[in-house]
Protein backbone atom coordinates (compact mmCIF):
# COMPACT_ATOMS: atom_id res chain seq x y z
CA UNK A 1 0.00 0.00 0.00
CA UNK A 2 1.18 3.36 -0.89
CA UNK A 3 0.02 6.48 0.81
CA UNK A 4 -1.11 9.45 -1.70
CA UNK A 5 -2.96 12.30 -1.65
CA UNK A 6 -5.41 13.55 -3.05
CA UNK A 7 -7.87 16.34 -3.66
CA UNK A 8 -11.27 16.37 -5.30
CA UNK A 9 -11.02 19.99 -6.63
CA UNK A 10 -13.89 21.78 -7.86
CA UNK A 11 -16.61 21.93 -10.37
CA UNK A 12 -16.55 18.78 -12.25
CA UNK A 13 -13.72 17.48 -9.87
CA UNK A 14 -15.46 15.54 -7.16
CA UNK A 15 -17.46 13.07 -9.97
CA UNK A 16 -14.58 12.80 -11.95
CA UNK A 17 -11.82 11.39 -9.19
CA UNK A 18 -14.85 9.71 -7.45
CA UNK A 19 -14.79 7.85 -11.26
CA UNK A 20 -10.75 7.34 -11.57
CA UNK A 21 -10.49 6.29 -8.35
CA UNK A 22 -13.33 3.51 -8.34
CA UNK A 23 -10.98 2.57 -11.68
CA UNK A 24 -8.29 2.34 -10.16
CA UNK A 25 -8.99 0.32 -7.31
CA UNK A 26 -11.26 -1.82 -9.34
CA UNK A 27 -8.04 -2.72 -11.48
CA UNK A 28 -5.94 -3.74 -7.58
CA UNK A 29 -4.11 -0.49 -7.39
CA UNK A 30 -2.53 -1.00 -3.81
CA UNK A 31 -3.19 2.71 -2.61
CA UNK A 32 -4.20 4.37 0.70
CA UNK A 33 -6.08 7.99 0.49
CA UNK A 34 -5.67 10.71 2.23
CA UNK A 35 -7.61 13.62 1.41
CA UNK A 36 -6.82 17.30 1.29
CA UNK A 37 -9.01 20.44 0.19
CA UNK A 38 -7.71 22.70 -2.40
CA UNK A 39 -9.11 25.22 -4.26
CA UNK A 40 -12.38 27.65 -4.51
CA UNK A 41 -13.49 27.26 -0.50
CA UNK A 42 -9.88 27.71 0.23
CA UNK A 43 -9.51 30.40 -1.91
CA UNK A 44 -13.38 32.18 -0.79
CA UNK A 45 -12.57 31.64 2.69
CA UNK A 46 -9.26 34.15 2.71
CA UNK A 47 -6.35 31.76 1.78
CA UNK A 48 -4.92 33.21 -1.51
CA UNK A 49 -3.14 30.50 -2.19
CA UNK A 50 -5.76 28.19 -1.91
CA UNK A 51 -4.48 25.59 -0.08
CA UNK A 52 -3.56 25.87 3.75
CA UNK A 53 -0.62 25.05 5.30
CA UNK A 54 -1.05 21.76 6.93
CA UNK A 55 -2.08 20.17 3.57
CA UNK A 56 1.29 21.57 2.66
CA UNK A 57 2.86 18.90 5.43
CA UNK A 58 0.43 15.72 4.07
CA UNK A 59 1.66 16.90 -0.07
CA UNK A 60 5.30 16.65 1.43
CA UNK A 61 4.50 13.42 4.02
CA UNK A 62 2.84 11.55 1.28
CA UNK A 63 4.78 12.68 -1.73
CA UNK A 64 2.43 12.08 -4.39
CA UNK A 65 -0.42 13.81 -5.29
CA UNK A 66 -3.68 13.48 -7.27
CA UNK A 67 -5.35 16.28 -7.90
CA UNK A 68 -8.65 16.98 -9.81
CA UNK A 69 -9.17 20.35 -11.38
CA UNK A 70 -9.94 23.42 -9.45
CA UNK A 71 -12.09 26.59 -9.79
CA UNK A 72 -9.69 29.90 -9.30
CA UNK A 73 -11.95 32.99 -8.51
CA UNK A 74 -12.82 35.46 -10.59
CA UNK A 75 -10.58 38.66 -9.67
CA UNK A 76 -6.90 39.63 -8.82
CA UNK A 77 -5.33 38.64 -5.56
CA UNK A 78 -5.61 35.07 -6.19
CA UNK A 79 -2.17 32.99 -6.58
CA UNK A 80 -2.56 29.94 -9.13
CA UNK A 81 -2.06 26.84 -7.28
CA UNK A 82 -0.71 24.91 -9.86
CA UNK A 83 2.15 27.17 -10.61
CA UNK A 84 2.82 27.38 -6.64
CA UNK A 85 2.37 23.54 -6.25
CA UNK A 86 5.08 22.99 -8.75
CA UNK A 87 7.57 25.43 -7.75
CA UNK A 88 7.47 24.87 -4.42
CA UNK A 89 8.15 21.15 -4.60
CA UNK A 90 10.45 21.54 -7.16
CA UNK A 91 8.29 19.28 -9.74
CA UNK A 92 10.97 20.37 -12.54
CA UNK A 93 9.48 17.87 -15.08
CA UNK A 94 5.72 18.06 -16.80
CA UNK A 95 5.26 15.21 -18.65
CA UNK A 96 1.92 14.88 -21.41
CA UNK A 97 1.62 11.73 -23.51
CA UNK A 98 -0.84 12.91 -26.71
CA UNK A 99 -2.04 9.54 -28.47
CA UNK A 100 -4.70 9.87 -31.23
CA UNK A 101 -7.56 7.50 -30.82
CA UNK A 102 -8.70 7.33 -34.62
CA UNK A 103 -10.91 6.19 -35.74
CA UNK A 104 -13.19 7.00 -32.47
CA UNK A 105 -12.20 9.90 -31.65
CA UNK A 106 -12.08 12.73 -33.99
CA UNK A 107 -8.61 13.83 -35.36
CA UNK A 108 -6.68 14.89 -38.26
CA UNK A 109 -3.98 13.08 -37.16
CA UNK A 110 -5.08 9.24 -36.72
CA UNK A 111 -0.82 8.05 -36.49
CA UNK A 112 -0.18 10.54 -33.66
CA UNK A 113 1.45 9.21 -30.64
CA UNK A 114 3.81 11.84 -28.78
CA UNK A 115 5.30 13.06 -25.64
CA UNK A 116 5.93 16.07 -24.88
CA UNK A 117 8.46 17.08 -21.80
CA UNK A 118 8.32 20.29 -20.57
CA UNK A 119 10.75 22.46 -18.25
CA UNK A 120 8.49 23.49 -15.69
CA UNK A 121 9.88 26.08 -12.83
CA UNK A 122 12.00 28.60 -14.92
CA UNK A 123 12.38 30.50 -18.00
CA UNK A 124 9.69 33.86 -18.26
CA UNK A 125 7.65 31.96 -15.73
CA UNK A 126 10.12 33.37 -12.70
CA UNK A 127 7.30 36.04 -13.19
CA UNK A 128 9.68 38.56 -12.78
CA UNK A 129 9.05 41.53 -13.91
CA UNK A 130 9.25 45.18 -13.91
CA UNK A 131 8.07 48.71 -16.01
CA UNK A 132 10.97 50.50 -16.05
CA UNK A 133 9.96 53.74 -18.09
CA UNK A 134 6.82 55.30 -18.99
CA UNK A 135 6.84 52.92 -22.07
CA UNK A 136 8.55 49.91 -21.21
CA UNK A 137 8.00 46.74 -19.19
CA UNK A 138 10.36 44.24 -19.00
CA UNK A 139 9.81 39.98 -17.89
CA UNK A 140 12.93 38.30 -16.83
CA UNK A 141 13.88 35.03 -19.19
CA UNK A 142 16.27 33.02 -16.89
CA UNK A 143 17.10 29.78 -18.23
CA UNK A 144 19.73 27.42 -15.87
CA UNK A 145 22.41 25.15 -16.49
CA UNK A 146 20.45 23.02 -13.68
CA UNK A 147 17.18 23.35 -15.23
CA UNK A 148 18.49 22.09 -18.47
CA UNK A 149 19.89 19.42 -17.38
CA UNK A 150 17.57 17.88 -15.26
CA UNK A 151 14.75 18.38 -17.89
CA UNK A 152 17.08 17.39 -20.65
CA UNK A 153 18.56 14.30 -18.70
CA UNK A 154 14.46 12.92 -17.50
CA UNK A 155 13.39 13.43 -21.94
CA UNK A 156 16.09 11.28 -22.38
CA UNK A 157 15.77 8.51 -19.59
CA UNK A 158 12.02 8.66 -20.22
CA UNK A 159 12.58 7.92 -24.08
CA UNK A 160 14.66 4.84 -22.57
CA UNK A 161 12.48 3.23 -19.97
CA UNK A 162 9.32 3.66 -22.57
CA UNK A 163 11.25 2.37 -25.60
CA UNK A 164 11.08 5.65 -27.49
CA UNK A 165 13.30 6.04 -30.37
CA UNK A 166 13.82 9.65 -30.72
CA UNK A 167 13.79 13.23 -28.58
CA UNK A 168 13.57 16.13 -30.30
CA UNK A 169 14.58 19.36 -28.99
CA UNK A 170 12.66 22.68 -29.89
CA UNK A 171 14.31 26.42 -28.68
CA UNK A 172 14.70 29.52 -30.46
CA UNK A 173 18.48 29.62 -30.08
CA UNK A 174 18.90 31.28 -33.40
CA UNK A 175 17.53 34.68 -31.55
CA UNK A 176 18.27 33.56 -28.34
CA UNK A 177 21.36 32.66 -28.46
CA UNK A 178 22.21 32.74 -24.58
CA UNK A 179 19.32 31.17 -22.88
CA UNK A 180 17.94 28.73 -25.64
CA UNK A 181 21.53 28.70 -26.65
CA UNK A 182 21.91 27.09 -23.11
CA UNK A 183 19.03 24.54 -23.30
CA UNK A 184 20.14 23.32 -27.00
CA UNK A 185 24.07 23.20 -25.59
CA UNK A 186 22.43 21.00 -22.78
CA UNK A 187 20.47 18.58 -25.31
CA UNK A 188 23.73 18.10 -27.55
CA UNK A 189 25.98 17.72 -24.59
CA UNK A 190 23.37 15.23 -22.71
CA UNK A 191 22.18 13.63 -26.02
CA UNK A 192 25.91 11.73 -26.22
CA UNK A 193 25.18 9.56 -23.92
CA UNK A 194 22.33 8.36 -25.60
CA UNK A 195 23.97 6.68 -28.68
CA UNK A 196 20.97 3.91 -29.23
CA UNK A 197 18.48 7.27 -29.21
CA UNK A 198 17.87 9.72 -32.09
CA UNK A 199 18.23 13.04 -31.34
CA UNK A 200 16.90 16.27 -33.47
CA UNK A 201 16.56 20.08 -33.04
CA UNK A 202 14.20 21.99 -34.40
CA UNK A 203 13.90 25.98 -34.47
CA UNK A 204 10.15 26.49 -32.43
CA UNK A 205 8.05 28.05 -35.06
CA UNK A 206 8.84 26.06 -37.33
CA UNK A 207 9.24 22.96 -35.02
CA UNK A 208 5.64 23.90 -34.00
CA UNK A 209 4.30 24.09 -37.32
CA UNK A 210 5.72 20.75 -38.07
CA UNK A 211 3.81 19.54 -35.03
CA UNK A 212 0.86 20.71 -35.90
CA UNK A 213 0.63 19.13 -39.37
CA UNK A 214 2.46 16.15 -38.90
CA UNK A 215 2.71 15.05 -35.07
CA UNK A 216 3.46 11.81 -36.48
CA UNK A 217 7.35 12.87 -37.62
CA UNK A 218 7.90 13.41 -33.96
CA UNK A 219 8.52 10.65 -30.48
CA UNK A 220 9.53 12.82 -27.80
CA UNK A 221 9.70 16.36 -27.76
CA UNK A 222 11.30 18.78 -24.92
CA UNK A 223 11.41 22.44 -24.64
CA UNK A 224 11.35 25.06 -22.14
CA UNK A 225 8.54 25.97 -20.22
CA UNK A 226 6.73 28.86 -22.33
CA UNK A 227 6.94 27.12 -25.77
CA UNK A 228 5.85 23.44 -23.49
CA UNK A 229 2.97 25.28 -22.21
CA UNK A 230 1.55 26.30 -25.32
CA UNK A 231 2.29 23.41 -27.54
CA UNK A 232 1.24 20.57 -25.29
CA UNK A 233 -1.96 22.34 -25.22
CA UNK A 234 -1.51 22.18 -28.89
CA UNK A 235 -0.44 18.48 -28.86
CA UNK A 236 -3.81 17.15 -26.68
CA UNK A 237 -6.07 19.01 -28.80
CA UNK A 238 -4.97 17.97 -32.22
CA UNK A 239 -4.75 14.69 -30.38
CA UNK A 240 -8.49 14.72 -30.42
CA UNK A 241 -8.92 16.65 -27.18
CA UNK A 242 -8.28 18.25 -24.23
CA UNK A 243 -10.29 16.30 -22.40
CA UNK A 244 -8.47 13.57 -22.75
CA UNK A 245 -5.37 14.09 -22.17
CA UNK A 246 -3.53 13.66 -18.53
CA UNK A 247 -0.50 15.55 -16.99
CA UNK A 248 2.28 13.99 -14.80
CA UNK A 249 4.79 16.86 -12.64
CA UNK A 250 7.54 15.13 -11.64
CA UNK A 251 9.98 16.52 -9.38
CA UNK A 252 13.02 14.82 -6.92
CA UNK A 253 11.04 13.91 -4.13
CA UNK A 254 7.60 14.64 -4.70
CA UNK A 255 5.18 14.28 -8.08
CA UNK A 256 1.65 15.45 -8.80
CA UNK A 257 -0.39 14.32 -11.24
CA UNK A 258 -3.78 15.59 -12.94
CA UNK A 259 -6.05 16.44 -15.94
CA UNK A 260 -5.10 18.96 -17.92
CA UNK A 261 -8.85 20.24 -18.34
CA UNK A 262 -10.48 22.68 -16.13
CA UNK A 263 -13.41 22.17 -13.56
CA UNK A 264 -16.04 22.98 -16.14
CA UNK A 265 -18.19 24.29 -13.41
CA UNK A 266 -21.06 24.51 -16.09
CA UNK A 267 -21.06 20.69 -16.42
CA UNK A 268 -20.53 20.14 -12.57
CA UNK A 269 -23.04 17.94 -10.42
CA UNK A 270 -24.80 16.23 -13.37
CA UNK A 271 -22.86 12.85 -13.92
CA UNK A 272 -22.17 14.12 -17.90
CA UNK A 273 -18.29 15.17 -17.57
CA UNK A 274 -15.38 12.80 -18.98
CA UNK A 275 -13.01 11.65 -16.31
CA UNK A 276 -10.96 10.25 -19.02
CA UNK A 277 -8.19 13.28 -18.45
CA UNK A 278 -7.93 12.53 -14.89
CA UNK A 279 -8.07 8.65 -15.22
CA UNK A 280 -4.78 9.48 -17.69
CA UNK A 281 -2.89 11.37 -14.53
CA UNK A 282 -3.60 8.12 -12.59
CA UNK A 283 -2.22 6.07 -14.81
CA UNK A 284 1.22 7.99 -15.04
CA UNK A 285 0.89 8.11 -11.32
CA UNK A 286 0.52 4.47 -11.07
CA UNK A 287 3.27 3.85 -12.99
CA UNK A 288 5.30 6.13 -11.18
CA UNK A 289 4.32 4.20 -8.46
CA UNK A 290 5.89 1.07 -10.04
CA UNK A 291 2.12 -0.15 -10.25
CA UNK A 292 2.93 -0.97 -13.85
CA UNK A 293 0.39 -3.90 -14.57
CA UNK A 294 -2.35 -2.21 -12.99
CA UNK A 295 -1.38 0.84 -14.72
CA UNK A 296 -1.50 -1.39 -18.24
CA UNK A 297 -4.56 -3.00 -17.09
CA UNK A 298 -6.82 0.09 -16.99
CA UNK A 299 -5.07 1.82 -19.61
CA UNK A 300 -6.15 -1.09 -22.13
CA UNK A 301 -9.71 -1.40 -20.37
CA UNK A 302 -10.02 2.88 -21.50
CA UNK A 303 -8.80 2.06 -24.82
CA UNK A 304 -10.92 -0.91 -25.22
CA UNK A 305 -13.93 1.11 -24.00
CA UNK A 306 -13.15 3.83 -26.39
CA UNK A 307 -13.38 1.58 -29.27
CA UNK A 308 -16.34 -0.17 -27.90
CA UNK A 309 -18.18 3.62 -28.88
CA UNK A 310 -18.85 4.26 -24.59
CA UNK A 311 -18.66 7.91 -24.99
CA UNK A 312 -19.47 10.63 -23.09
CA UNK A 313 -20.92 14.08 -24.35
CA UNK A 314 -18.18 15.55 -24.98
CA UNK A 315 -16.51 12.69 -27.90
CA UNK A 316 -20.03 11.33 -28.83
CA UNK A 317 -20.74 11.71 -32.46
CA UNK A 318 -23.33 9.91 -34.41
CA UNK A 319 -22.38 7.03 -36.21
CA UNK A 320 -18.71 6.39 -34.40
CA UNK A 321 -20.01 6.28 -31.05
CA UNK A 322 -22.62 3.46 -29.60
CA UNK A 323 -23.88 4.44 -26.52
CA UNK A 324 -23.82 8.11 -24.67
CA UNK A 325 -23.27 7.51 -21.23
CA UNK A 326 -22.52 9.40 -18.08
CA UNK A 327 -19.53 9.86 -15.91
CA UNK A 328 -20.62 6.93 -13.59
CA UNK A 329 -21.87 4.34 -16.37
CA UNK A 330 -18.24 5.39 -18.49
CA UNK A 331 -16.34 4.41 -15.35
CA UNK A 332 -18.60 1.30 -14.86
CA UNK A 333 -18.31 0.23 -18.31
CA UNK A 334 -14.35 0.92 -17.88
CA UNK A 335 -14.18 -1.87 -15.09
CA UNK A 336 -16.01 -4.11 -16.83
CA UNK A 337 -12.92 -4.18 -19.67
CA UNK A 338 -10.44 -5.22 -16.93
CA UNK A 339 -8.24 -8.03 -18.12
CA UNK A 340 -9.48 -7.21 -21.66
CA UNK A 341 -7.22 -6.05 -24.31
CA UNK A 342 -8.74 -3.27 -27.30
CA UNK A 343 -8.60 -4.96 -31.05
CA UNK A 344 -8.33 -2.11 -33.31
CA UNK A 345 -6.61 0.85 -31.40
CA UNK A 346 -2.91 -0.41 -29.62
CA UNK A 347 -2.95 -2.51 -26.51
CA UNK A 348 0.10 -0.49 -23.82
CA UNK A 349 3.07 -2.26 -22.99
CA UNK A 350 4.24 -1.16 -19.24
CA UNK A 351 6.59 -3.67 -18.54
CA UNK A 352 9.30 -1.06 -17.63
CA UNK A 353 7.17 2.02 -15.87
CA UNK A 354 8.26 2.71 -12.32
CA UNK A 355 9.81 6.38 -11.24
CA UNK A 356 12.57 7.24 -13.40
CA UNK A 357 15.52 7.09 -11.55
CA UNK A 358 17.66 10.40 -12.53
CA UNK A 359 21.23 11.58 -10.44
CA UNK A 360 21.05 14.48 -8.64
CA UNK A 361 22.57 17.76 -10.37
CA UNK A 362 26.36 18.14 -9.69
CA UNK A 363 27.43 21.91 -9.56
CA UNK A 364 30.43 22.47 -12.45
CA UNK A 365 33.15 24.37 -10.89
CA UNK A 366 33.29 27.69 -11.61
CA UNK A 367 34.64 29.31 -14.60
CA UNK A 368 37.13 32.24 -14.48
CA UNK A 369 34.86 35.51 -14.78
CA UNK A 370 35.56 39.00 -16.09
CA UNK A 371 33.92 41.61 -16.13
CA UNK A 372 34.51 43.38 -19.61
CA UNK A 373 31.47 45.99 -20.07
CA UNK A 374 28.15 47.33 -18.37
CA UNK A 375 25.17 48.36 -20.49
CA UNK A 376 23.85 51.46 -18.30
CA UNK A 377 19.44 51.54 -19.65
CA UNK A 378 18.60 55.04 -19.61
CA UNK A 379 14.39 55.99 -19.57
CA UNK A 380 15.28 59.32 -22.04
CA UNK A 381 12.05 60.76 -23.66
CA UNK A 382 14.18 62.16 -26.41
CA UNK A 383 13.72 61.20 -30.03
CA UNK A 384 17.38 61.31 -31.41
CA UNK A 385 20.14 59.21 -30.37
CA UNK A 386 22.45 61.34 -31.67
CA UNK A 387 21.66 63.94 -28.86
CA UNK A 388 21.61 61.04 -26.22
CA UNK A 389 25.11 59.70 -27.41
CA UNK A 390 26.39 63.12 -26.94
CA UNK A 391 24.83 62.93 -22.88
CA UNK A 392 25.81 59.49 -22.30
CA UNK A 393 29.55 60.27 -23.58
CA UNK A 394 30.35 62.83 -20.88
CA UNK A 395 29.50 59.70 -18.31
CA UNK A 396 33.32 58.36 -19.81
CA UNK A 397 36.65 58.73 -19.11
CA UNK A 398 40.05 57.35 -20.30
CA UNK A 399 39.08 53.85 -18.76
CA UNK A 400 35.38 53.41 -20.40
CA UNK A 401 33.70 54.63 -23.21
CA UNK A 402 30.52 54.27 -24.58
CA UNK A 403 30.56 51.97 -27.66
CA UNK A 404 26.98 51.53 -28.42
CA UNK A 405 23.41 52.36 -28.49
CA UNK A 406 20.20 50.27 -28.85
CA UNK A 407 16.27 50.76 -28.05
CA UNK A 408 14.61 47.30 -28.05
CA UNK A 409 18.02 45.99 -29.11
CA UNK A 410 18.33 47.55 -32.34
CA UNK A 411 21.94 49.51 -32.72
CA UNK A 412 20.54 53.00 -32.77
CA UNK A 413 23.51 54.54 -32.35
CA UNK A 414 26.63 54.67 -34.05
CA UNK A 415 25.01 54.77 -37.59
CA UNK A 416 21.55 53.87 -36.73
CA UNK A 417 19.06 54.22 -39.21
CA UNK A 418 16.42 57.27 -39.13
CA UNK A 419 13.79 54.56 -39.47
CA UNK A 420 13.88 52.60 -36.39
CA UNK A 421 11.03 53.13 -34.23
CA UNK A 422 12.56 54.10 -30.66
CA UNK A 423 10.92 54.33 -27.36
CA UNK A 424 11.85 55.77 -24.13
CA UNK A 425 14.24 52.91 -22.87
CA UNK A 426 17.64 52.99 -23.80
CA UNK A 427 20.50 50.79 -23.69
CA UNK A 428 23.76 52.41 -23.32
CA UNK A 429 26.86 50.41 -24.06
CA UNK A 430 30.37 50.95 -22.19
CA UNK A 431 33.29 49.25 -22.56
CA UNK A 432 37.21 49.58 -21.15
CA UNK A 433 39.40 51.34 -23.54
CA UNK A 434 42.47 49.47 -23.35
CA UNK A 435 42.23 46.37 -21.13
CA UNK A 436 39.77 43.71 -21.72
CA UNK A 437 38.24 44.05 -17.98
CA UNK A 438 37.14 46.78 -15.75
CA UNK A 439 36.08 47.27 -11.99
CA UNK A 440 32.94 47.47 -10.38
CA UNK A 441 34.17 50.47 -9.35
CA UNK A 442 33.73 51.84 -12.74
CA UNK A 443 29.93 51.38 -12.71
CA UNK A 444 29.55 52.77 -9.62
CA UNK A 445 31.32 55.95 -11.08
CA UNK A 446 29.23 55.92 -14.54
CA UNK A 447 26.14 55.99 -11.78
CA UNK A 448 27.30 58.67 -10.12
CA UNK A 449 27.99 60.66 -12.52
CA UNK A 450 24.81 60.37 -14.49
CA UNK A 451 23.12 61.24 -11.19
CA UNK A 452 25.28 64.70 -11.81
CA UNK A 453 24.23 64.65 -15.59
CA UNK A 454 20.52 64.16 -14.76
CA UNK A 455 20.49 60.78 -16.59
CA UNK A 456 17.74 58.96 -15.52
CA UNK A 457 19.61 55.29 -15.25
CA UNK A 458 17.26 52.90 -14.62
CA UNK A 459 19.49 49.70 -14.61
CA UNK A 460 22.77 48.24 -15.08
CA UNK A 461 23.65 44.95 -16.66
CA UNK A 462 26.69 43.95 -16.38
CA UNK A 463 29.17 42.69 -19.28
CA UNK A 464 30.99 39.22 -18.49
CA UNK A 465 33.24 36.60 -20.21
CA UNK A 466 33.63 33.28 -19.02
CA UNK A 467 36.91 32.01 -19.90
CA UNK A 468 37.33 34.47 -22.23
CA UNK A 469 34.25 34.44 -24.29
CA UNK A 470 32.09 36.90 -23.99
CA UNK A 471 28.44 35.58 -22.67
CA UNK A 472 26.51 38.21 -23.61
CA UNK A 473 24.37 39.46 -26.96
CA UNK A 474 25.57 41.90 -29.34
CA UNK A 475 23.21 44.81 -30.68
CA UNK A 476 21.21 43.60 -33.08
CA UNK A 477 22.66 45.32 -36.63
CA UNK A 478 26.53 45.73 -34.30
P1 LIG B 1 -12.34 23.95 -18.70
O1 LIG B 1 -11.28 23.01 -19.12
O2 LIG B 1 -12.90 23.77 -17.35
O3 LIG B 1 -13.53 23.86 -19.76
C1 LIG B 1 -13.39 24.10 -21.16
C2 LIG B 1 -14.52 23.39 -21.93
O4 LIG B 1 -14.29 21.99 -21.93
C3 LIG B 1 -15.91 23.57 -21.33
O5 LIG B 1 -16.85 23.62 -22.37
C4 LIG B 1 -16.11 22.33 -20.50
O6 LIG B 1 -17.45 22.00 -20.32
C5 LIG B 1 -15.36 21.28 -21.32
N1 LIG B 1 -14.76 20.24 -20.46
C6 LIG B 1 -13.61 20.36 -19.72
N2 LIG B 1 -13.35 19.22 -19.08
C7 LIG B 1 -14.31 18.36 -19.43
C8 LIG B 1 -14.58 17.01 -19.10
N3 LIG B 1 -13.77 16.32 -18.27
N4 LIG B 1 -15.67 16.42 -19.63
C9 LIG B 1 -16.47 17.09 -20.44
N5 LIG B 1 -16.29 18.36 -20.81
C10 LIG B 1 -15.22 18.99 -20.31
O7 LIG B 1 -11.76 25.42 -18.87
P2 LIG B 1 -12.36 26.83 -18.41
O8 LIG B 1 -13.85 26.85 -18.62
O9 LIG B 1 -11.53 27.82 -19.09
O10 LIG B 1 -12.04 26.94 -16.87
C11 LIG B 1 -12.95 26.64 -15.81
C12 LIG B 1 -12.22 26.73 -14.47
O11 LIG B 1 -11.19 25.75 -14.39
C13 LIG B 1 -11.54 28.07 -14.21
O12 LIG B 1 -11.77 28.45 -12.88
C14 LIG B 1 -10.07 27.76 -14.41
O13 LIG B 1 -9.26 28.60 -13.62
C15 LIG B 1 -9.99 26.35 -13.95
N6 LIG B 1 -8.86 25.58 -14.49
C16 LIG B 1 -8.24 24.73 -13.63
C17 LIG B 1 -7.21 23.92 -14.05
C18 LIG B 1 -6.55 23.01 -13.05
O14 LIG B 1 -6.95 22.94 -11.92
N7 LIG B 1 -5.53 22.26 -13.45
C19 LIG B 1 -6.80 23.95 -15.39
C20 LIG B 1 -7.46 24.81 -16.28
C21 LIG B 1 -8.52 25.61 -15.82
Amino acid sequence: MTKITVAKGDGIGPEIMAATLAIIKAAGAKIEIEEIEVGEKVYLAGNTSGIAKESWDIIRRNKVFLKAPITTPQGGGYKSLNVTTRKFLGLYANVRPCVSLHPFVKTKHPQMDLVIIRENEEDLYAGIEHQQTDEVVQCLKLISRPGCEKIVRYAFEYAKQYGRKKVTCFTKDNIMKQTDGLFHQVFDEIGVEYPEIEKEHWIIDIGAAKMADTPEAFDVIVMPNLYGDVLSDVAAQIAGSVGLAGSANIGEECAMFEAIHGSAPRRAGQNMANPSGLLQGAILMLNHLGQTEVAENVQNAWLKTIEAGIHTYDIFKEGVSQVKVGTQEFAQAVIANLSKKPSTLKAVSYAKGAALKLPKYKRKPAAKKDLVGVDLFVHWSGTNPDELAANVKALGNSEVQLTMITNRGIKVWPEGFRETFCTDHWRCRFKPVENNTMSKQEIIRLLNKAIENKIDTIKTENLYAFNDKPAYSLGQGQ
